[in-house]
């Protein structure tokens, strides 16, 4: 049977966009649907990338506001920042990369079908356009890259204006008196801390006992310590048991009820604004997977093979749509190991050594295996850790928070997790990507040059502490 398209998309995201062009690369015919005005999803509309972009303006506006520059004899005076010109500037950079993005489409002829994708059965689409006119597409393959959307707490709905998510947190119209984050979870301290550089007072609410729960133990006690000297309040083991909103009085805003976590006395947060930042959820909303008979588990999330395909033949799912971190890289990787097997390639996405960073200052990233989870997986293990008070480049810098930690098999060396908090964490967590890719033990690590003086060279002597003989420590 012919069909329109070898591989229709579903969701034009980091997963999806990047699925599409590699199809049209292995001389596939390729279309995309995707329902919003742009292209890039969640990571360059409304997550990654204006994210990075205020953080990136408020960094700047924070280093010279804190007197940091005096250390080398500048001082500054009359500071100020205007939030429109910050957000047109993040608008703008928003802007460039979702248009090249359509650039990338023309040249790779991948054509963009604007709407709202659903399936009618396995092999046919029906797209509906903002106008409700509806197109019917047939393809031999689909690729789910639907992404993600956005939880909130039972009975607290996100009105956008007082309850927000980080939709509106990135577009915040003036700087919040007092923002509560509910989450202390990678959104919730990446945006927290711009809000809080920009003036904001800033109290973080986390359920569990530590701030960015999933990462290294050490790491998030660390990272709990630095940001609470920023400024940041930090409750952790706290339940948020009520948000009750005020949005007519003259002093619009919200009371925040909390209690610890194992019960206890409640207390009252008032503040204008609460930011939502609980997680999110995978995005199959209209699809009519039901009817195709496409599986979900227990958590909402496609089931998907090693080679992701689904339950049904050529349908196939990427990204935040199913299992796995809810990261860009990670969808697009899977979205080129995923057209390639469509091509008869052999894609594959190894997901033991899948980085992840959160982009505060300084910033967290991590690989592999947390010092937890090799302990409750009986692994015996070695750990070096090296701080940046001893590293030359960092300490010239004045930039000597956090360390790097490098965690190795006790028996073969073979390196089983990085994790790092520093300035560079998220550009330098990428040779620890690559060396475990490679299979690398730490003494190749700490047998590889590296340059001085560096930031780098703190990860040379984390893998030579891993063999107790660091030089500079
Ligand atoms: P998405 O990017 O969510 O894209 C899915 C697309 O599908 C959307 O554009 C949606 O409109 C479209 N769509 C859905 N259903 C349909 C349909 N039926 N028909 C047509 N179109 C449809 N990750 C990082 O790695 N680094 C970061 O720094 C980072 N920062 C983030 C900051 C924030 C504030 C947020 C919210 C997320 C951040 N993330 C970050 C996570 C990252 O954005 C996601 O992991 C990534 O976007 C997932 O890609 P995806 O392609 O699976 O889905
Ligand atoms: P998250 O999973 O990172 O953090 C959610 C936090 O909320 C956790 O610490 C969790 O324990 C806490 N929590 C859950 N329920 C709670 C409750 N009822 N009360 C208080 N705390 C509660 O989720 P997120 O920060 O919302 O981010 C969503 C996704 O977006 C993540 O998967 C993340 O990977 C991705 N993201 C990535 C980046 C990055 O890579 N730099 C940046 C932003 C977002």
């Amino acid at each position: 049977m012919a069909y329109d398209f070898d591989v229709v998309v579903i969701g034009a995201g980091p997963g999806g966009y990047v699925a599409a062009i590699r199809a049209a690369q292995n001389g596939l015919k390729v279309a995309c649907i995707e329902k919003r005005g742009t292209l890039g999803g969640t990571c360059l509309n409304v997550g990654c990338i204006p994210s990075k972009a205020l953080l990136h303006a408020s960094e700047k506006y924070e280093e010279v506001t804190s007197g940091q520059l005096k250390t080398y004899g500048i001082s500054i005076k009359d500071v100020k920042f205007d939030l429109e010109d910050m957000m047109s500037d993040k608008n703008e950079t928003v802007k460039q990369l979702t248009g090249g993005i359509e650039f990338l489409f023309k040249k790779n002829k991948v054509e963009w079908i604007k709407g709202y994708g659903r399936f009618q059965d396995a092999h046919t689409l029906e797209v509906e356009a903002e106008d409700g006119s509806k197109r019917t597409v047939t393809t031999r393959n689909t690729i789910i890259a639907t992404g993600s959307d956005v939880v909130s707490l039972p009975g607290v709905a996100i009105d956008g204006e007082i309850v927000v998510s980080s939709d509106q947190a990135i577009a915040l119209p003036k700087v919040p008196e007092h923002l509560v984050v509910i989450g202390g979870g990678v959104i919730g301290l990446e945006l927290g801390s711009v809000w809080r550089r920009l003036g904001a007072k800033v109290t973080v609410v986390e359920y569990l006992d530590r701030i960015l729960p999933t990462m290294d133990g050490e790491v998030s006690k660390e990272m709990g310590r630095i940001l609470k000297k920023q400024g940041m309040d930090i409750k952790t083991a706290t339940k948020v048991v009520a948000v009750e909103v005020d949005n007519k009085g003259k002093k619009r805003g919200a009371v925040v009820r909390v209690e610890p976590a194992q019960g206890g006395a409640a207390e009252e947060i008032k503040c204008d604004v609460v930011l939502m930042a609980i997680g999110r959820r995978p995005f199959l909303d209209g699809l009519n997977l039901d009817k195709v008979g496409v599986a979900v588990d227990e958590r909402g999330r496609v089931k998907v093979n090693h080679d992701f395909s689904t339950s049904v033949p050529g349908i196939y799912a990427i990204g935040d749509a199913i299992p796995g971190p809810m990261l860009a890289h990670k969808a697009e990787d899977e979205g080129v190991a995923c057209a390639d097997n469509i091509a008869g390639l052999n894609g594959i996405v190894n997901h033991d050594v899948i980085p992840s960073v959160v982009y505060t200052m300084p910033e967290v990233a991590s690989v592999g295996k947390t010092e937890e989870e090799l302990k409750a997986a009986g692994v015996k293990y070695k750990a070096g850790k090296f701080p940046f008070l001893a590293n030359s480049r960092a300490k010239a810098n004045h930039d000597t928070q956090g360390f790097v930690k490098v965690l190795a098999d006790a028996a073969t060396d073979r390196v089983l997790g990085v994790h790092i908090i520093g300035s560079l964490a998220g550009t330098m967590i990428a040779q620890a990507a690559q060396a475990m890719e490679f299979g690398a033990s730490s003494e190749d690590i700490a047998l590889t040059c590296h340059a001085h003086p560096t930031h780098s060279e703190a990860m040379k002597e984390a893998a030579m502490a891993a063999h107790a003989k660091p030089i500079h420590i």
